[in-house]
């Protein structure tokens, strides 16, 4: 079997510690730039483009564009090195709708108004399965094998959850809403935030061993901390944040391709061609006179350059913004982030009791891991040689730092006997069908909301721009990592350099 070990670029990136840089030997004067290039970095490009504004740069460290929105491919399938599917929008989300319209993803509107989406980038069925109690089911909240009680313990727990999804606060907002800077303010929801899920749970009565391996897997799923280390505020808005009125059947449904988010990027990526210097590491930002001086790493020609911008948006995160500028460690101490393990397997069959078919997203109750895409789910090809699944691991604990040392440390034998021995549940002979095995790590994979950081000090001070010159934009300032807060932070960094509005976060 063949082992391939992959991750971000981190050791460029730990050299951002030490700065043994040489000195700049070159000069690069252009008025924007705009350091990273994942989703935020890019929707910043395009907004420039969308408001006429064409003399930008976008600076990357890796060898691609994209961040977490990223891609591998294998000779049976491309697959995703991170994010992987984007759930249809909220319909009051008109930027995003627009922008999935202009890519195609929305081909037109209907008589009632409601977008027609692209029926081949949603989800084919079947579209998820849960393996519970040594059986495969259909969707992954368990419907077979339950108690009365557990049963009864869902419908308390989802009926709490339409009314966090459908109420709104006095300000007239939503209790919850994605972006999340346009949720209600409302001083009672925001306490939840004060408070773990878990704590949440307890003081709802919500005891059910099903119910909280459920809401657990959520939370480890969409914030990489389970419901003892994440604020009840964000366990919340995972459940209420989407209103699922984008269609006039309220269907749940979610769109996604082969490469994952990657696809998305892709869209992006269109505005900002030829204006991009990838394999660059910014190391040092500063101000000087009307100017900022930012100072970079070229890891190809092994030299460093020196960029000089009117204004420059910083869409990296702030684990590395603190190293960038002056005087922002506190801030970035409190930023929290869990690490990420994938591993994307190339098998000859994927044996298993078929009680329900292998779907886009297969999740195993109880277990450590978050289960597996199929990555070659959307293809039109019935028949495959190989199947290539993607399988998903976030690092729930209290001592994320320490987390983070292990997932560097172990080899990738560790990872890979980790991986099978937690797939081998729902398919006891995964390892002697597997052929390839490709594993990536993210030290740094995703914000991780723990209570009091959502509308705590950090945040906001992070998202002020400095003297008018410096200004910021990724997804861990909105404290939730998924598409649409990168996509809106991009597209209102922009905004506010070209109309001087100030940022909420
Ligand atoms: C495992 C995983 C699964 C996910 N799944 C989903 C999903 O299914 N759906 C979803 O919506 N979201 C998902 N996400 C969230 C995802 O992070 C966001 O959707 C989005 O891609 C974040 O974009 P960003 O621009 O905010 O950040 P990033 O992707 O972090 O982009 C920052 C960029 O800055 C670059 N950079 C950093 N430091 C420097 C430097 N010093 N100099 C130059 N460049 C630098 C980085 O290389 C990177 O390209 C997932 C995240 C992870 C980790």
């Amino acid at each position: 079997m063949f082992i391939r070990l992959s991750g971000t670029n981190h050791i460029l990136g730990h050299r951002l510690r030490v700065k043994n840089f040489p000195k700049p030997t070159r000069q690069i004067h252009i008025p924007y730039l705009i350091i990273g290039g994942g989703i935020s970095g890019l929707s910043a490009a395009r907004q420039f483009r969308k408001r006429g504004i064409s003399d930008f740069l976008v600076l990357e460290l890796e060898n691609h564009l994209g961040g977490n929105s990223s891609n591998g491919e294998n000779q049976y399938s491309k697959f995703p090195l991170g994010a992987h599917y984007l759930p249809l929008p909220n319909f009051h989300d008109k930027t995003l709708l627009k922008f999935l319209e202009e890519e195609k993803i929305i081909l037109g509107y209907n008589a009632k108004g409601f977008p027609e989406f692209d029926e081949a980038q949603l989800t084919f069925t079947p579209q998820e399965r849960l393996f519970y109690k040594n059986e495969w089911q259909e969707g992954l909240v368990p419907k077979y094998g339950n108690s009365n009680a557990d049963e009864n313990e869902f419908q308390v727990f989802f009926a709490k959850m339409d009314y966090f999804r459908e109420t709104k606060g006095a300000d007239g907002n939503y209790l919850f809403d994605i972006p999340l800077m346009n949720s209600s303010k409302d001083a009672q929801t925001l306490k939840l935030d004060n408070i773990t899920m878990k704590q949440w749970l307890d003081e709802n009565q919500l005891t059910s061993k099903s119910l909280i391996a459920y809401v657990d897997y959520c939370c480890r799923d969409d914030f990489g901390l389970g419901i003892d280390f994440v604020s009840a505020w964000a366990g919340i808005h995972y459940f209420a944040g989407r209103k699922h009125n984008v269609t006039s059947d309220r269907k749940e449904n979610v769109l996604t391709w082969p490469e994952g988010n990657a696809r998305l990027a892709m869209h992006l990526k269109k505005y900002s061609e030829g204006k991009t210097l990838k394999n660059h590491l910014a190391y040092e930002v500063k101000t000087a006179g009307n100017k900022t001086v930012v100072h970079a790493f070229d890891d190809r020609k092994k030299e460093s350059v020196e960029i000089i911008a009117d204004k420059v948006i910083l869409a990296t995160p702030q684990f590395v913004n603190q190293y960038l500028l002056e005087n922002r460690m506190q801030i970035g101490r409190e930023f929290q982030y869990a690490p990420w393990l994938l591993a994307t397997l190339t098998v000859s069959d994927l044996t298993d009791n078929y009680s329900y078919p292998l779907s886009w997203d297969n999740v195993i109750h109880g277990s450590k891991g978050l289960g597996y895409i199929y990555d070659q789910h959307q293809s039109v090809q019935q028949v495959q040689p190989k199947k290539v699944i993607t399988y998903y691991y976030s690092f729930s604990s209290s001592d994320i730092r320490k987390s983070r040392r292990t997932l560097y440390r172990q080899k990738k034998d560790y990872w890979k006997q980790m991986v099978f021995d937690d797939l081998k549940k729902a398919h006891p002979d995964i390892e002697e069908k597997t052929e390839e095995i490709s594993i990536h790590l993210l030290g740094h994979g995703m914000i991780s909301p723990v209570p009091g950081f959502l509308f705590g000090v950090a945040k906001k001070e992070a998202a002020k721009n400095i003297e008018n010159k410096i200004f910021f934009a990724h997804s861990d300032l909105a404290g939730i990592s998924i598409f649409e807060e990168a996509f809106h932070q991009g597209i209102n960094v922009v905004n506010a350099i070209l109309d001087g509005t100030t940022l909420d976060s």
